[in-house]
């Protein structure tokens, strides 16, 4: 199946229901979705009577090994991509043509307007985006095969980390692991926060080393042009566990009994993911989870521990690590299925620290399924 074709076919359809004469696609991410190029600054239009790769020339071998029979306009050195699309613009014949309005800037396609002074440009926000949101079985593969990689990398790093390591150690190792799993690189800069720094939910890595904390929040994912994303937080295998006397983390909250609320509240939204439920309501069925949570020897009477879940729920992954849909409380987004998204639950303790459990989910047309198969397990570092 020639999945970007089947792309452009859907863009051109939706093309004539505006009653446009072509589009000019700008974001490369975009150009990526619709032709199945890799490379970057380049644009696609797509016209009445042919579909157009303006690249140059640092990207010709690549776009005939990438896009075969596809035409291209490889303009030289002597010529802008800008200058190089409006001529073949103007050429085609084209009266009116969209442009990516969300993607393109305003110097941009004000130098089109002059360049291609016979084309009315029309801003269209979102379109392309609007088709990532379902994914195809192609892009399905290719989330897939970046979820594999994430896990082989986990399994790599379980194995190896030591009690000396420190964040910027175990980040380190773990940007490692994902290339030698056979992806690109990372899809974000690796989250690893030992003890009470897990309490913020984007810790940029230290030098704090794994046997200061009783735990670690790791949140990794594996770029294959198609990203991955997943977060694990372990128990730290060297019995730390924090004490009154321990400097790093307060005493207030057992590990397990949070790490099973947190479960918890993933597997209640788990449950509640199907098509045609509102992603708010998703993000409602883990919070409310939270909101009802009681602890064995609660200290903190009261404490309402939906307050400490501080951001959404999750996130749509695909070309790009956030894309729609947003499941979250203020979202308007209904589940489709295709869709792939995170489910990302997490509770933040200042002092303390913190518990996400994030996993890959795929809608289908009866619920869901996870594309993440990692255990949802405290206890996976064992130095035995
Ligand atoms: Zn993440
Ligand atoms: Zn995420």
């Amino acid at each position: 199946m020639n999945y970007p074709l089947q792309r452009r076919n859907i863009l051109a359809q939706a093309i004539k229901a505006k009653e446009l004469d072509g589009f000019l696609v700008t974001a490369a991410v975009n150009v990526t979705y619709l032709t199945g190029f890799t490379g970057d600054s380049s644009f696609f239009a797509l016209l009445p009577k042919n579909e157009t790769l303006i690249s140059d020339t640092r990207f010709a071998t690549q776009i005939e090994e990438e896009c075969p029979g596809m035409d291209a306009v490889v303009r030289g050195h002597d010529k802008t991509t800008i200058e190089a699309a409006a001529e073949v613009l103007t050429k085609s014949g084209a009266k009116s043509v969209g442009f990516e309005s969300n993607r393109t800037t305003v110097a941009e396609i004000e130098a089109l307007k002059q360049l291609a002074p016979k084309v009315t440009f029309v801003p269209v926000a979102g379109q392309i985006e609007g088709q990532r949101v379902v994914k195809d079985p192609g892009e399905i593969e290719s989330i897939r095969a970046a979820v594999r990689a994430a896990e082989r990398a986990f399994r790599m790093f379980v194995t190896t980390v030591r009690e000396a390591d420190t964040e910027k150690d175990m980040a380190d190792a773990m940007e490692k692991y994902v290339r030698r799993a056979g992806a690109r690189g990372t899809s974000f800069p690796v989250i690893a926060a030992v003890g009470d720094r897990g309490a913020l939910p984007h810790a940029p890595p230290t030098d704090r080393q794994l046997s200061e904390g009783s735990k670690l929040l790791l949140d990794w994912g594996a770029d294959l042009l198609y990203k991955s994303d997943l977060t694990r937080t372990v128990r730290s295998p060297f019995g730390t566990l924090p004490t009154r006397k321990n400097k790093g983390e307060r005493v207030g909250y057992d590990f397990e009994e949070v790490y099973q609320i947190v479960l918890a509240a993933q597997n209640a939204a788990l449950a509640a993911i199907r098509p045609n439920v509102r992603a708010k309501d998703v993000d409602a069925a883990a919070r409310k989870v939270f909101a009802n949570a009681k602890l064995k020897n609660d200290k903190h009477v009261g404490e309402n521990f939906a307050d400490f879940f501080t951001h959404g729920l999750g996130h749509g992954i695909g070309l790009e690590i956030h894309e729609a849909p947003r499941v979250r409380a203020n979202s308007e987004d209904v589940l489709t299925e295709g869709m792939v998204i995170t489910i990302e639950p997490g509770l933040y303790v200042p002092g303390w620290g913190g518990v996400r459990i994030e996993d890959d989910v795929l809608v289908t047309a009866d619920g869901c399924r996870l594309l993440s198969t990692l255990p949802r397990d405290p206890n996976v570092l064992s130095f035995a």
